[in-house]
This record gives structure tokens, sequence and C-alpha cells, in this order.
């Protein structure tokens, strides 16, 4: 157990919580096996973090370099709340939930906990992708999407049972949700109990199983949700909707749905944070005498720009309060106009016998 985690995490050895916690995220994202990820890298970032999160573990391991396991806090039989460790994600660029078995049993094995938690085989988590023009985003949005999932079951309600049927204690594991397993390591055989195969952890099993969803209280549907997108809402930003994700086993509690927002590029204007950028072309003669001109906002309204005298070509003016909402508080950003001077493709007789006087005129 020689690692670095600190170079794991990409961190420095001095880094805040703050900073762990956020380079966790990031990678448990990037390396999360269900997107594809690797398993290894990922198996390795959650062994870093575990330690380095933990002040007492993390005390331990700039001392000595390592972890000594199976001290204080970690009785077996007591369990580690992988549920809870899981809902640390909530909000977070994170999505998947935790579906990989195997690693859960090798996460428990890792911090020394002899079973998981039981009886809770909460839905999975559903990351959605949607995008939205640029001027939706000036006011709050409401965007409709329909999403193929785990529903609960119409038939059961849930209950995983034919109606008017209960449940009864499973046969498997005697109704205590785990079973034992017997483990050969290099240390000797180990005894460790898992959750129970038939009732996943619940101990119970439906007398009559439903017949549509076969005792799971769930099936595969769709659902259609009406999305609330804040008004100020980036790109790259994560909503999300609690309880929308798939629908937990035999009633248990539904996933969460996590909407990943992505703002589709507008043909005139640029966004930097709140603020829009827009380029107009600016005639040789207002440039130079000055005057006004319409600008166009985001809103499709118009607005007028006073052009001083004497403009020179890329010169940018600020037009307050008419960029995007700030998605946290109020007001809004600015729009930044940038006015260029454009060489007419042609010109009129008139225009070419006024350009020679003016040519004429030193000009
Ligand atoms: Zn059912
Ligand atoms: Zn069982």
């Amino acid at each position: 157990m020689a690692k670095n985690y600190y170079q794991i995490l990409g961190v420095s050895p001095s880094a805040s919580q703050e900073e762990i916690k956020k380079a966790y995220y990031k990678l448990a994202h990037k390396y999360h096996p269900d997107k594809g990820g690797d398993e290894k890298k990922f198996k390795e970032i959650n062994e870093a973090y575990q330690v380095l999160s933990d002040k007492k573990k993390r005390e331990q391991y700039d001392k000595f370099g390592r972890i000594f396991e199976g001290s204080e806090g970690t009785s077996a039989g007591k369990g580690f709340d992988f549920g809870s460790f899981w809902q640390n994600f909530s909000g977070q660029n994170f999505s998947g939930g935790f579906s990989s078995p195997d690693l859960e049993d090798i996460l428990g094995d890792f911090f020394g906990f002899t079973h998981r938690t039981v009886g809770k085989e909460r839905g999975r988590d559903i990351e959605v992708d949607i995008k939205i023009n640029l001027a939706d985003t000036l006011k709050d949005f409401k965007k409709r999407i329909s999403i193929q999932k785990q529903i609960k079951c119409p038939r059961c309600g849930g209950s995983g049972c034919e109606p008017n049927t209960k449940l009864k204690e499973c046969f498997t594991c005697r109704g205590t949700g785990r079973v034992q397993k017997i483990q050969k390591t290099f240390f000797g055989s180990f005894t460790r109990y898992v959750t129970c195969p038939v009732c996943h952890g619940t101990g119970k099993v439906p007398v009559t199983p439903c017949n549509v969803c076969g005792g799971e209280g769930r099936i595969k549907g769709e659902e259609t949700i009406d999305v609330f997108i804040p008004a100020g809402v980036d790109s790259g930003q994560i909503i999300k909707i609690a309880g929308k994700g798939e629908a937990g086993r035999r009633g248990e509690k539904p996933g969460d749905l996590y909407i990943k927002v992505e703002i589709a590029p507008h043909k005139v204007f640029k966004r930097k944070g709140d603020d829009l950028f827009i380029t107009l072309p600016l005639s040789f003669s207002k440039a130079c005498l000055g005057g006004e001109m319409e600008v166009p906002l985001l809103d499709g309204r118009k607005v007028l720009l006073k052009v001083p005298a004497f403009t020179e070509s890329g010169k940018i003016f600020r037009i307050s309060g008419k960029g995007i909402p700030h998605f946290s508080g109020w007001g809004r950003g600015n729009l930044y106009v940038k006015l260029t001077i454009e060489t007419p493709k042609r010109l009129t007789k008139k225009q070419k016998e006024l350009l020679e006087k003016l040519q004429d005129e030193g000009l």
C-alpha cells in the first residue's frame, strides 16, 4: 500500500478537503466503469479518496505512509453505508449510481467491512443530455422530455406481489437478507456475508409474484417529465431531479435524474460567462461622422447604440444588462458590441464620385 494517494488524485499533500473532494469527483466521473472508464483506475481513485477524505486516516497516512486496517470504527457487522456514501454525489457531475456489485465487494473488502448494506436496492441514477437554444436561457424554461427507464410496475404498484397477496420470509436466507460466502484468499479461507441473491437483502419474497413484473416491482417503461431549467443556465451545468431516476426494486427508493444541459451555438451571439458578444459592420462614413445604429438583442428586440465620431474599427461598446441573467442572484451580464469598418463590395456611380472627391481632399 505504498501508493501515493495524493498523486493518484492529482492534488498536493497540502490540499484542502474541498480540493480533494473536487479532484475526486472529477476523476470518478471520468473513470466511472459505467461510462466506459477504466475500472482499475476507478478503484484506485476511490481508495485514495477514502483515505484522504477521512481526517484520521489521512493523518495516519501522512505519518506512516499507510493505513492500518481493522482499527476503530470498522467493526464487523456495523457495515458501511454505501447508500449514503454514494448520496454524496448528489448534485455532482456523476451518474450511474452504484451498480457494480463486484466493485462494491472489493471496496468493502478493502475497508474491512464484512457485508453490504442490507435491503437497500435503490433505483439507478440516470443522466440525460438536453440541448437548448441560447435564447432559452433568458427566462426560466420548461422542457418536456421522455425517458426510457425502469418504472414502478403499474399492476402491483411496486410491491412485486399479485394483487391481494403478501410477502413471505425468504427461504434462502431465512429472512436475514444475507447469505454466507466462503472466499479463498492468499491468507486462507474467509467466511463473509453477502446480500442474499434471491430476496436482494430484503429477507422477503412474494408468495405469488406479480404477473407483470415477475416480483421485481418495476418494469421497463417510459416517463414524460417536465424539466424546469432556471434562467442563466450554461453549457455543462447539471440539474438534479430527485427521485426521477429508475424505480427501485420492489418499492425501494428511486434513483435521481441528472439533466446535463448543452446550449446550441448561436449564429450571431457568442456567450462568455453571462456576457454576450456580437460583431456588427460599421460604415466608413458613420465611423468618421458618428451617429446611431440598431443593435439586435438576443430576445429579438433592438436597441440604439450611439456611435461617436472618429470611431476606430474594432472598437467595443458595452450595453449593460443585456446579457444572460445570472444563474444565482439578480441581474444580468452585459452585451458587448464590436464594430468593424466594412469595405464596400461595390460602389454606385455617385458613391464613386464622392469617394474620388474625398481622395482629392486627402482622405
Ligand atoms: Zn408488478
Ligand atoms: Zn433472501
